[in-house]
């Protein structure tokens, strides 16, 4: 009933050249993308011009941005709007990373100012969640995550629910090499997915991607992946190779 969605998130990795490069990888490899999954690549604002003409015959990938700001345009120094988004071929944006939470003072409110916009100019935005380590050993989890995603999709209408992804990753399995086990992402996800299903409905809440992020790798991915709640990845360290990212989507299969 679900896709998955296997998605990379190159972080601040590959300029236009070595997008190139990477995107040639994925399109020279023997993997077949079947249409149970979807597959995205989300390179540095930079890049994208490029991957976009590098995936202009390849119409089983699509191509997102890690940022977005929430107006249309204007005296904002530094920041990309959704059109120009939507101008270079972008269908998704992610939005709410931890990195950006830590380093650059996202908040619950700008991911949800963010989220908004994107929804209403066609970018699905990917919606990052996660507790830290600390969070997680006093045993607020659940109660992190539920309140993340409860106002990133504050007032996002129904109708847009569709449009949205979330992805669960656990700060504290972000780049470290050390995965959530499946059982804490399946109880996690299911979290997740009560929440989207007490905001929208339970109809609604079965049809949104959830994903996983946090050190996945072709060999952890099965397991992750064949979780009744896990929808696909969110693919950091093991989306920059062709080989490792093709291998997750051949495992998807
Ligand atoms: P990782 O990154 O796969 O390198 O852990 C995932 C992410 O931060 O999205």
């Amino acid at each position: 009933m679900r896709n998955f969605l296997i998605a990379g998130n190159w972080k601040m990795n590959c300029g236009p050249q070595e997008t190139s490069d990477l995107l040639q990888g994925i399109k020279n490899s023997d993997v077949k993308i079947p249409d149970s999954i979807d597959v995205l690549v989300c390179p540095p604002m930079i890049s994208l011009t490029t991957a976009s003409a590098e995936l202009e015959d390849q119409e089983d990938i699509s191509l997102g941005a890690q940022n977005v700001y929430s107006e249309d345009n204007g005296s904002y120094t530094g920041e990309v709007s959704t059109q120009m988004l939507n101008e270079v071929g972008c269908t998704y944006v992610i939005l709410g990373h931890s990195e950006r939470r830590e380093y650059f003072g996202e908040t619950d409110k700008t991911v949800n100012a963010k989220a908004k916009k994107a929804v209403s100019d066609n970018l699905r935005p990917v919606i990052c969640v996660g507790e830290s380590l600390k969070q997680r050993k006093a045993d607020e989890h659940e109660l992190v995550v539920r309140k993340q995603v409860e106002a990133a999709i504050l007032d996002i209408d129904a109708d847009d629910a569709m449009d949205l992804v979330i992805a669960y990753e656990p700060i504290w399995a972000i780049g470290t090499g050390e995965s959530a086990t499946p059982e804490q992402a399946q109880e996690m996800h299911k979290m997740i997915r009560e929440v989207l299903a007490d905001v929208y409905s339970q109809d609604k809440a079965g049809q949104i991607q959830v994903l996983y992020g946090g050190s996945m790798k072709p060999h952890n991915a099965e397991e992750l992946l064949s979780q009744p709640d896990v929808d696909g990845g969110l693919i950091g360290g093991a989306s920059l190779k062709a080989d490792s990212f093709t291998a997750i989507i051949e495992i998807a299969d």
